[in-house]
């Protein structure tokens, strides 16, 4: 199983590729998702199927989705595509319907929606388990300030019971941070504050660092400079 983040940029975008013989995964898919995914050695249409996985409804985690349907569609995709996210992630839904209600005569592949709750387990190709867990996350604008809760999960990925990547997506420190880095191969994990102050929907770049220190390697990513990793 390999797996990099193709861009991220706290704002901007963020999405990290998971590739494995028998299937290809996204976690979240910002805007440029196609253009990232493209300078990969990824050949299109994908020969496996395809799973999507999103960890909240903000526009630089699932502001691509719609063009990289179209892509699938243009390109004659026709293994099946799996989109995950939080249930009540509406920003998802209304892109999915949307996608639905403008192609539905002329889809060429199969698409399938499972909606997560925390706490939740889902077996998928080639031994592989993803589990969720429940993340602390909220939006704000400068003319709205903090805005209310909104659903948000972080995703670990299992292969044969060992916990290869943790990803957190979005959230300020919460209770189950530690289960979710603990022991992972690879801990990918939000650090949007550059400074020690705490903040109640993203974790800073101390308290990241700290957290990373349970997993066996980590990176911090939705940072405010763009992290591309080779
Ligand atoms: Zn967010």
């Amino acid at each position: 199983m390999k797996h990099k983040i193709l861009y991220s940029y706290a704002g901007i975008a963020t999405h990290l590729l998971v590739t494995d013989p028998k299937f290809l995964i996204l976690m979240d898919t910002g805007d440029g998702i196609i253009r990232d995914l493209l300078e990969e050695e990824i050949t299109f249409p994908v020969s496996t199927p395809v799973h999507i996985f999103f960890t909240h409804g903000h526009y630089d985690h699932c502001g691509g989705l719609f063009s990289f349907l179209g892509f699938l569609r243009m390109i004659g995709q026709e293994f099946p595509v799996n989109i995950y996210y939080p249930e009540g992630a509406t920003e998802i839904e209304g892109l999915i319907d949307l996608f639905n209600s403008v192609y539905q005569d002329t889809m060429i592949f199969e698409f399938n929606i499972t909606k997560l709750k925390p706490g939740s387990k889902l077996e998928i190709d080639g031994g592989v388990t993803i589990k969720t867990y429940q993340m602390k996350h909220c939006g704000s604008t400068l003319s709205h300030g903090l805005l209310p809760e909104i659903p948000a999960l972080g995703y670990a990925i299992l292969k044969n019971g060992k916990k290869m990547i943790a990803y957190t997506g979005d959230t300020g420190m919460n209770e189950n941070l530690q289960d979710l880095v603990k022991d992972a191969c690879h801990a990918y994990i939000e650090a949007t504050n550059p400074n020690t102050k705490q903040s109640v929907f993203h974790l800073s770049s101390k308290e990241a660092s700290e957290l990373g220190k349970l997993a066996k390697k980590f990176t911090k990513i939705h940072t405010i400079k763009k992290i591309r990793q080779k």
